[in-house]
């Protein structure tokens, strides 16, 4: 190997890839150099330091922000046992507390079964692929063996592994780019938003899923949604009376009802889950990204004991699928430690007062010419544009505002860390507006008539 030159930012640029990236060499980057709290300390390719608001929580996973101290002791602690073992055969604490833990506090309501049974994968994207399977395996065992596919809506985003990416938008997700590998599934219309459902929509949208539940039922297995929130695919909030309408479909036509709650899970929404908006409860659901408090990659399947029993009872006589880090005991650890201070309770006054601060903070750019729409739920604010983001440049410029955000499309948005103080929340806030105004915003007014 010849010895490494150049900045740390350069030598990124000429070995790695980053998500959703070319490999170039003029890829926008900056270095972390250290991450404390709500805070990075970001160094530029010329050098320059910046302290900046992590706006982004490290996409949804830092709800308790960097270096927590009882994430920190928990992860120590496991390490000084334990940091791997293999699942196939073997068990351990972390794992068997963690199932707990993820069994008491999914969604539940009367004359339902629980979400006992929990499959720990070790990405998002996997314990997508896991739900998948699951139905289809719980479709064939109770003799349904043509029901291969799934229903799921438009501007949905489930993963980027194969089987999820075909459940994702057919339209803005990845399948043009692979038509051969993910065609065959039901796509019905995204739900109206939440900020104007008008009465008749919400009936409207609903009996149109059931049309097409029942035009295709006897080749689905199940229906995969994101409830209340639609994330990657466009940060679409739609009213929690869809959850009802989902629901129904999937119990008269014989199908599952899978939630991916990897982004909307403990309590980013407002609720606990996103599905306790409306009580209803799933089949199958899927957690993710804030699991371990953003510390490491972990992911968890639950389903009911019908589902698992019946799949335990096919033919195939087993759920088949198992990682080689399944049930990894220190991410399992950290996880436990993070649901530990989810159930102090203390989040659901942080997410009402970020929500607070995110409606108030983001109302100026509503004004905006640029701007299309603003909107919150829970911890989660969105700027959304007429026209696509010039995301170097407004990238650029929240962090001159002390803010890190990393846009998407015509998005601006950000969902903080729920420690985030008021202070911190009107500092992302006025730097998301800041950075918008001034790469989007045609001159100021001063300029037009003043002189
Ligand atoms: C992020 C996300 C995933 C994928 O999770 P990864 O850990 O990135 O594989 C799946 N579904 C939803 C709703 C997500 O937000």
């Amino acid at each position: 190997m010849t010895p490494a030159r150049g900045s740390l930012i350069q030598r990124d640029r000429a070995r790695l890839w980053h998500p959703y990236a070319p490999a170039s060499p003029d890829l926008p980057l900056w270095e972390v150099e250290a991450a404390d709290g709500v805070r990075l300390r970001l160094r530029s390719e010329d050098g320059e330091h910046h302290e900046v608001v992590d706006a982004m929580s490290s996409w949804w996973s830092a709800i308790h922000g960097y270096r927590h101290p009882v994430l920190d002791a928990a992860a120590k602690r496991q390490l000084a046992a334990f940091s791997h073992v293999m699942f196939g055969g073997l068990t351990h604490a972390p794992a068997v507390e963690l199932a707990e833990r993820l069994v008491a506090m999914a969604p539940s309501g009367p004359g339902r079964a629980p979400l006992e049974r929990v499959f720990l994968a070790d990405s998002g994207s996997v314990s997508v692929e896991v739900a998948l399977k699951l139905a289809v395996q719980f479709q064939t065992a109770s003799g349904h063996p043509r029901r291969q596919r799934f229903l799921s809506l438009r501007g949905g985003y489930h993963g980027d592994t194969f089987a999820a990416m075909g459940v994702c938008d057919p339209v803005d997700g990845m399948h043009s780019a692979f038509p051969g590998l993910l065609a065959g599934n039901v796509f019905a219309p995204r739900p109206p938003a939440a900020a104007s459902p008008t009465p008749g929509s919400v009936v409207a949208w609903a009996s149109e899923l059931q049309a097409i539940a029942a035009a295709h039922a006897g080749e689905l297995a199940a229906i995969i949604v994101e409830p209340v929130l639609q994330g990657a695919g466009g940060m679409h909030a739609y009213p929690a009376e869809c959850l009802t309408a989902l629901r129904q479909a999937a119990d008269r036509h014989g199908l599952l009802l899978i939630f991916d709650e990897i982004a909307t899970g403990f309590g980013r929404t407002g609720e606990l889950f996103a599905a306790d908006h409306a009580g209803v409860v799933p089949d199958i659901l899927c957690v993710g990204k804030a699991l371990t408090g953003g510390y490491l990659t972990l992911a968890a399947t639950l389903c009911t004991d019908e589902v698992a029993a019946t799949v335990s009872a096919g033919r195939a006589g087993a759920l088949l699928h198992g990682p080689t880090f399944m049930g990894n005991p220190l991410a399992c650890a950290v996880a436990n430690a993070s649901l530990g201070i989810i159930a102090d309770g203390g989040w659901r006054a942080d997410v009402g007062r970020t929500n607070a601060g995110l409606a108030s903070g983001l109302a100026p750019a509503r004004d905006l010419d640029c701007v299309r729409d603003v909107r919150t739920i829970g911890a989660v604010g969105v700027i959304e544009l007429h026209d696509a983001v010039d995301v170097p440049a407004v990238t650029a410029a929240a962090i001159r505002h002390g803010v890190w955000v990393r846009p998407f499309r015509n998005l601006v948005y950000t969902m903080p860390p729920y420690i985030s103080t008021a202070a911190d929340v009107e500092q992302i806030t006025a730097g998301m507006t800041a950075a918008v105004a001034e790469v989007h915003e045609p001159a100021p007014a001063r300029s037009r008539g003043l002189g």
